[in-house]
């Protein structure tokens, strides 16, 4: 990644107070995802960060859309990890915190039988408590986790810890 390209990303993100709860200073990416120049970009510099994947997991909802663009660049699938109650077929499932909740996530339980190899990303690094829990879902499902990646860590809230030893690269932190 090259400072200009951090630098225009941050051009691209919009601080929004108080969403979507008081107290919460909420990142929204929508003016980055509609710049196409900008958002291929991202989706080659996340999946030239990364060898040895075969298969990218994005995770409900603005993190499918990420996945899709490092996987377009990558040359390869998307799982996606959905919110309970959303895929059709048999699911392994995961309960987690997160900044501003709780939620379950699943996986469908054959979603790696073909592609083991997988790179997990994300939007946005807040507490860790979704992504930790979708690398245990990807597991449990077989998959084997080859590689960690968000557009933007919120460092101040320490998910980067909670994930350790996983390494996680992010495009940008704030
Ligand atoms: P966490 O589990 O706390 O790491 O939260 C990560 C998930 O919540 C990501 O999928 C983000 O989409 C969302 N999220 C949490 N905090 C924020 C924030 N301040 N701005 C935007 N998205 C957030």
């Amino acid at each position: 990644m090259t400072d200009d390209l951090a630098g225009r990303i941050a051009a691209r993100i919009r601080d929004v107070p108080d969403f979507p709860k008081p107290g919460i200073g909420f990142k929204d990416l929508t003016p980055l995802l509609a710049d196409g120049p900008l958002f291929a970009e991202v989706g080659r510099a996340i999946a030239a960060r990364h060898t040895g994947f075969d298969v990218v997991a994005g995770v409900e909802a603005r993190g499918f859309l990420f996945a899709a663009a490092v996987a377009v660049a990558a040359g390869t699938g998307v799982v996606p990890v959905r919110k309970a109650g959303k895929l059709p077929w048999r699911t392994v499932r995961a309960a987690y915190r997160l900044e501003y909740g709780e939620a379950v996530v699943e996986v469908h339980e054959d979603a790696f039988a073909d592609h083991k190899r997988v790179l997990l990303v994300d939007d946005v690094l807040a507490t860790g408590g979704t992504l930790a829990a979708a690398a245990d879902l990807i597991g449990r499902a077989g998959g084997e986790l080859v590689g960690v990646s968000v557009l933007l860590e919120l460092a101040a809230l320490g998910g980067r810890a909670t994930l350790a030893p996983l390494d996680v690269h992010a495009v940008l932190a704030a």
